[in-house]
């Protein structure tokens, strides 16, 4: 009998068949190409996300010299540029680059990513605590995923730890219930967030149209803004009313 099994397999394994979990979710009808590239400058220390009919296209860098660009495209049209030669995938990329992005001249292997939304739930008599995309599996837009995960782990093993200094099952009905409830707020709001988001910026549709040129005008004029923003997008800020349990303070404790 295992007391507490601990479910990580990125939500594109088999456990969630196999231990019949709930799930809720949506395809995004959307296909992400990952590459890094290079550009003839460098520009290092800049990220640039630029939003397109079909979703975003994002250049994030990595050291001084390079960028990993996730560029959002219909099905077909992913696969179409991943069949590209490097020259042809070069020419079609920087005409989509952002107006101060300078001319990529190289680009490493491709790989594509579907993307979709989807969370799954165990029942707390199941002994099973998902973490990450296994619980939740989120648009890559806003660059959550990983933290969010993070806040997860940090929370599970902060529990854990709790349980086993007392003595008791780590498995525990009560303590699993623990755990969703504390992860609860975080998990909806940053979903929400992630999804508004993608909504907003990838509609053709007039009202939002008008909607984000609003919101980036508006934006663009407040330096509080644009920090508030930064700090949760970096995962700085957490959502209102959501906490997680500080593993390091308590560390010291223990030990
Ligand atoms: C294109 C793209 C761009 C992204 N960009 C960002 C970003 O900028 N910032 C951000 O925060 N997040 C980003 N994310 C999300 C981020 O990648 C995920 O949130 C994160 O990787 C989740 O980590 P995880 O360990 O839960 O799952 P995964 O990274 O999927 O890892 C699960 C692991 O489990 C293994 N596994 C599966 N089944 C089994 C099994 N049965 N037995 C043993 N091992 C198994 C898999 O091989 C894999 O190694 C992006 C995602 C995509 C698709």
């Amino acid at each position: 009998d295992t007391a507490l099994a601990v479910v990580a397999d990125g939500g594109h394994g088999g456990l969630a068949r196999l231990a019949a979990l709930q799930r809720m979710g949506w395809d995004h009808n959307r296909h992400a190409i990952v590459a890094t590239v290079t550009p003839r400058e460098a520009l290092p220390g800049i990220a640039f996300e630029h939003f397109q009919e079909s979703g975003p296209l994002a250049f994030l860098p990595i050291g001084q010299q390079q960028f990993s660009i996730v560029w959002s495209l219909r099905p077909s049209a992913a696969s179409q540029m991943l069949d590209l030669s490097d020259f042809a995938f070069l020419e079609a990329l920087n005409r989509q680059r952002p107006p101060h992005l300078p001319l990529l001249s190289g680009v490493g292997p491709r790989s594509v990513y579907p993307l979709f939304f989807q969370r799954l739930w165990a029942q707390p008599s199941q002994r099973l605590a998902l973490v990450g995309n296994a619980a939740q599996t989120l648009h890559p837009l806003a660059g959550q995923g990983y933290n969010l995960g993070l806040r997860d782990v940090v929370t599970l093993a902060a529990l854990l730890r709790e349980a086993a200094a007392a003595g008791h099952d780590p498995g525990a009905r009560r303590l699993l219930e623990d755990y969703s409830q504390i992860r609860h707020r975080d998990r909806l709001e940053t979903i929400a967030f992630t999804e508004a988001m993608n909504r907003l910026f990838s509609s053709p549709r007039l009202p939002l149209r008008f909607a984000r040129a609003a919101a980036l005008a508006l934006l663009e004029q407040s330096t509080f803004g644009k920090r508030e923003l930064a700090a949760r997008l970096a995962g700085i800020r957490l959502p209102a009313g959501s906490s997680i349990p500080d593993l390091m303070w308590e560390s010291v404790h223990v030990h």
